[in-house]
């Protein structure tokens, strides 16, 4: 794709900046700095690449949020939602009734689901609606259960799980917490399984067990009797793209089943083949009884998000369970629906998840391990299509080894200013820089977005340089 490509029309860029700072509330942003510098208008994407009202190309490296699997511009996706909308825009699916597009989604999400073991769907308009689902549904589980005391959900620190009321309760975001209340009661955190924060002095192997032995910790705190359920992303994402050990998940899965506890996989990152998997969980090793997904369901096209019920929480649910009192106007909306039909038919017939884990996952790693040779990186993981850079102020032989900035430095959001300027997105989770670029990804693309994150973390470096602060 050209590097300036004439817009098909042309925007007052200052106009739609002005409307924006006066009107627009924007998620997670300071209004003030946001005033200041304006907002960068998004007008078209093709691919892995976005255009801007300027003209000026970018490479995507974040996939939108993480969600646009397929790439942009997939015409035939628009196609089956256009098609849909002429036909039945809307239905409800509360009173006896259903529609086409949400029955075959369900019965596809079904067969792909790991193990074929989760036979049950539930429809939502986004991720952070799953988790309330989740919430509501353990809750109702156990109350069919004839435990009704069990009713604490455990969540994990700087794990994120959305926005609403319980899906920032069950997230352990410090700063989201702060603001209004939360968690709300009947939540509780452990941990993180992040190596580079806790596991000094312990094999990664170790560090895994230890991990997931503080779920174990905080149950017995707790009393068993009292827990529902565990909830966490198998690789965090705006946390950081925390990768646990491989011991984690496999030992998390053991101390669950020790108590009775129910697993829950948020997926709404990881699923739909982010890992070279169709879902995380399949990646890490564990089967859990409760998966929340969204995003890259849809490629983020039309919002679409659920959960996904496996066989314990089904058969008191969905063949003893009575009414569950829940549910939202857009459960199983028909467009929404038949969007995702027509992504996962791109997933499959390009073979993209496959692709992840033979191809395009192992490639984005050699070009980290690369950069990693980068006098800023401390060290680079990935996982899948994942992937994180920790910028250090000097670098050791290990993770531990490594002297940080100061955070008031902020040089994570120095970097992501030259990354902006150069026409590559890169988010910064506070030193550590992240990409999860579209499934659809080249080889040839991932040399490109690596060479521009070079030529980005040599301005940084040179600026960082300049400030006296390596
Ligand atoms: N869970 C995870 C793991 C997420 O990453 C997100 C969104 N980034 C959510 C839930 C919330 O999804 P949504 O923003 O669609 O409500």
């Amino acid at each position: 794709a050209p590097e300036t490509a004439a817009a098909p029309e042309t925007f007052d860029t200052r106009e739609l900046q002005r409307l924006d700072s006066a009107h627009y509330l924007h998620p997670f942003t300071d209004h003030a700095a946001l005033r200041a510098r304006g907002a960068r208008v998004i007008v078209r994407g093709d691919g892995i690449y976005l255009w801007d009202s300027e003209g000026k190309r970018i490479i995507d490296g974040m996939a939108g949020l993480w969600c646009v699997n397929v790439g942009y511009g997939r015409a035939s996706i628009a196609d089956a939602v256009h098609a849909q909308l002429l036909q039945l825009p809307f239905y409800n699916s509360f009173f006896n009734t259903t529609n086409v597009p949400a029955l075959r989604l369900a019965a596809l999400l079904a067969e792909l689901s790991p193990g074929a073991a989760f036979q049950h769907v539930f429809f939502t308009g986004s991720g952070s609606e799953a988790n309330d689902t989740v919430l509501r549904m353990v809750r109702r589980y156990w109350q069919l259960a004839g435990q009704p005391q069990r009713d604490i959900l455990i969540g994990r620190r700087n794990g994120y799980h959305g926005s609403t009321v319980a899906a920032a309760s069950l997230g352990g975001m410090a700063g989201m917490h702060a603001q209004g209340g939360l968690p709300i009661p009947g939540i509780h955190h452990i941990g993180q399984p992040s190596y580079a924060e806790g596991g000094r002095g312990m094999s990664e192997a170790a560090f895994g067990l230890a991990a997931a032995g503080w779920l174990e910790d905080k149950i017995l705190e707790l009393g068993p009797e009292r827990v529902a359920a565990f909830i966490g992303e198998p690789v965090q994402g705006a946390g950081g793209v925390i990768i646990p050990p491989a011991t984690y998940w496999p030992e998390i899965r053991r101390i669950c089943d020790k108590y009775g506890i129910l697993l829950v996989s948020d997926e709404v990152i990881c699923g739909f083949g982010r890992l070279g998997r169709w879902f995380g969980c399949e990646l890490m090793g564990f089967q859990p009884d409760l998966i929340a997904f969204a995003k890259g369901v849809t490629s983020g096209y039309v919002p679409l998000g659920g959960v996904l019920v496996g066989a314990r929480v089904a058969q008191l649910l969905a063949e003893q369970g009575g009414e569950f009192q829940h549910g939202f106007t857009y459960s199983g909306h028909p467009a929404a629906c038949a969007a995702a039909l027509e992504n996962i038919r791109i997933l499959r017939a390009e073979g993209l998840v496959e692709r992840v884990a033979q191809e395009t996952g192992p490639y984005l790693k050699a070009c980290f391990a690369a950069l990693a040779t980068h006098p800023l990186v401390g060290h680079a993981e990935t996982c899948g299509l994942a992937a994180a850079l920790t910028l250090v102020r000097g670098k050791g032989a290990g993770v531990h080894d490594c002297a940080p900035f100061a955070p008031q430095q902020a040089v994570g959001m120095l970097c992501r200013k030259h990354m902006f300027e150069n026409g590559i997105i890169m988010r910064a989770v506070g030193e550590r820089m992240i990409v999860a670029p579209p499934l659809s990804i080249t080889t040839a693309q991932i040399d490109e977005m690596a060479e521009r994150i070079r030529a980005c973390l040599d301005l940084t470096l040179d600026e960082v340089t300049a400030r006296g602060w390596m």
